[in-house]
């Protein structure tokens, strides 16, 4: 279905007041240094994330609101600011106790449950750097990953612990201790090697100051995604907290009393930097889902806990489109908001959808995990052109640049122009490293230039487009095609819930475009429906750009974070070695 470019913000529908009322104003009258204050900082100087996020209010007047709202198997279990102040401590003691120092690196591999979110925050609070890991990585992945990271302590569950840690334990050389949190199956004080982590937390003493951490202190290493090759470690510091702070605020506007569920695992930078510490630092009540995705559960939490900022991302928003609408129906969803997404480019189709099912239109931002935080949004006050990313938040300076051979860019200012999207370094959740690999890090910047290796647009009123990552951009004939054009054209046609576009060698033209389409229920894989398709793309894109050819897959293969891996269609269709699969989703 065609539908218009815009979609236009009037005040009527705003339903507060955003904090970002007038964008340009808010653009000149920002600085880093006005967000550090906002902060309180340590009471004897220093910078640290935990107490931003937890002991700020936990002093003050927020102590008996909820900061954390688990929504485990059946159970459901609440904590407010001071309860986590104090379970925090508890953590922080019982690395003390441990002779665990300042600086030594923790990893955390568990679910979303409660144990994760005070070792991360406890972590902190000690001094320590902390890496969540994913629940569902495998033995492989979680040795290279700790062996990286030179992990001191790991923090993870009983059954997880035998499944995947026990038979590679004496792979991780770093490793000293290990504490067990208790699941169903397995009582942790039954594995030798470990400590349980209820009693050494039943015995810690609930007040600990916080270690004086500098804002340059390394605090939160985690990995990428693994979307276009090996998961690069990004080494983030406690000044990254300022650009926590100030996107919350200004791209997920949030406010106090808000009820926020943010989707995303703390395995992938979102669910820390927008699952743990933004939230905390604007008071509010997080909701936290302790089971992996389902439809129906999802819109009864919309419902039901009555969320009013909600941040999930474009994979999770085409399967509830692929359940139909009729489901959605079902609920209502009066306090919703603001809704926004991340992780990959939203197809128009999507931002429509919301608009329509949930009554708020999708709001895409942009960001990577080596930027820490949210840089380009679509923000509530400003109107949404469907497909596009938004503008850049206040005190961050995007560009479209083109590197050049001598290691400085030339800065494309014609409206529409494509190149690599870049950032002007210095804002405060920039990486400062990747573990491991001083080069690649190097090569991330051009002068005063952080190189994001996506390419991009800007249109003549400063909004961002998405072109696609440089790796997966198509060259066929003379033209260079995005993949997310053309998927999202794929998107637009009722059968189709999800697609994948790559380029195909070809002597003659360079590469052809090839799509792999997964289907709506109801609708049959027959050549039929792929001439249907073929039509449509070239119909809505030109015969240039439209795939070639069309195939049909059950499921699309994703990484954990929920994105498309062309990177694999690729090597799958040419029959070459799929590289790194650590990161790849089970049973795709
Ligand atoms: P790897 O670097 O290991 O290949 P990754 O880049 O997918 O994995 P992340 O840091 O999780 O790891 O993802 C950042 C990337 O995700 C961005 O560089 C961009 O390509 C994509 N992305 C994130 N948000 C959006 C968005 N709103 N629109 C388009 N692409 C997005
Ligand atoms: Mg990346």
């Amino acid at each position: 279905m065609q539908r218009p470019a815009i979609i236009r913000k009037t005040t009527a529908e705003l339903a507060r007041p955003p904090h970002l009322a007038d964008y340009a104003a808010t653009c000149r009258a920002f600085t880093w240094d006005a967000a550090r204050r906002e902060l309180a900082g340590l009471p004897g100087g220093g910078l640290n994330i935990a107490y931003e996020a937890v002991e700020r209010h936990a002093l003050g007047t927020r102590r008996d609101q909820v900061a954390f709202r688990f929504l485990g198997a059946g159970a459901r279990r609440e904590l407010s600011y001071g309860e986590l102040s104090a379970l925090t401590s508890r953590f922080a003691n019982v690395l003390r106790g441990l002779g665990v120092a300042r600086d030594e690196r923790v990893f955390v591999l568990a679910g979303r449950i409660p144990e994760l979110y005070l070792a991360v925050l406890g972590s902190l609070k000690a001094g320590c750097v902390v890496s969540p890991l994913f629940s569902a990585f495998g033995p492989e992945p979680i040795a290279t990953r700790l062996n990286l990271g030179a992990g001191a302590v790991l923090v993870t569950t009983a059954s997880l612990y035998r499944r995947k840690v026990e038979p590679i334990r004496a792979q991780l050389p770093t490793l000293r201790h290990v504490l067990l949190a208790a699941d169903d199956d397995a009582p942790p004080a039954a594995l030798p090697g470990t400590l349980e982590l209820a009693a050494l937390m039943a015995q810690a003493d609930e007040h600990f100051d916080t270690v004086p951490t500098q804002p340059e202190d390394l605090a939160l290493l985690h990995f990428t995604s693994g979307t276009t090759g090996t998961p690069k470690g990004a080494m983030h510091v406690h000044e990254a907290v300022v650009t926590h702070w100030a996107t919350g605020r200004y791209a997920l506007d949030l406010h106090a009393d808000d009820v926020f569920w943010c989707t995303a695992d703390p395995g992938w930078v979102t669910g820390t930097s927008y699952g743990i510490v933004a939230p905390l630092l604007h008071g509010v009540t997080s909701v936290i889902d302790e089971a992996d995705f389902d439809a129906e559960r999802w819109y009864r939490i919309l419902q039901d806990e009555a969320v009013s900022v909600w941040y999930t991302a474009p994979t999770a928003i085409r399967m509830l489109m692929k359940a139909g609408p009729e489901l959605a129906r079902r609920y209502r969803f009066p306090r919703l908001r603001f809704v926004a997404s991340v992780g990959e480019p939203l197809n128009p189709e999507a931002v429509w959808w919301g608009a329509e099912v949930l009554g708020r239109p999708i709001h895409d931002n942009w960001w990577q995990t080596e930027t820490g935080g949210i840089m380009i949004a679509n923000f509530p006050a400003l109107d949404i052109k469907p497909g596009s990313m938004g503008l850049p938040l206040p005190g961050v300076e995007a560009a479209i640049v083109r590197p050049r051979a001598d290691g400085g860019v030339d800065l494309l200012t014609k409206p529409d122009e494509e190149g690599e999207l870049a950032l002007k370094r210095g804002w405060p959740a920039m990486l400062r490293g990747y573990l491991g690999n001083e080069a690649r890090y190097r090569k991330c910047f051009a002068g005063d230039w952080y190189l994001t290796g996506d390419l991009a647009r800007r249109d003549a009123d400063g909004y961002f487009w998405f072109v696609g990552r440089s790796d997966d951009v198509i060259k066929s004939a003379g033209h260079l095609i995005g993949p997310f054009e053309v998927e999202s054209a794929l998107m637009e046609h009722p059968a189709v819930a999800e697609a994948g576009v790559i380029g195909k060698p070809d002597a003659v033209v360079g590469e052809v475009v090839k799509a792999f389409v997964s289907l709506k229920p109801g609708f049959v894989p027959d050549e039929a429906l792929r001439l249907a398709l073929l039509g449509h793309a070239r119909k809505r894109l030109g015969a240039a750009v439209a795939p070639k050819e069309i195939d049909f897959l059950p499921t699309l293969p994703r990484t954990r974070s929920g994105k498309i891996m062309r990177r694999l269609l690729k090597a799958r269709e040419l029959g070459l070695p799929e590289g790194d699969t650590s990161t790849l989703e089970a049973g795709a």
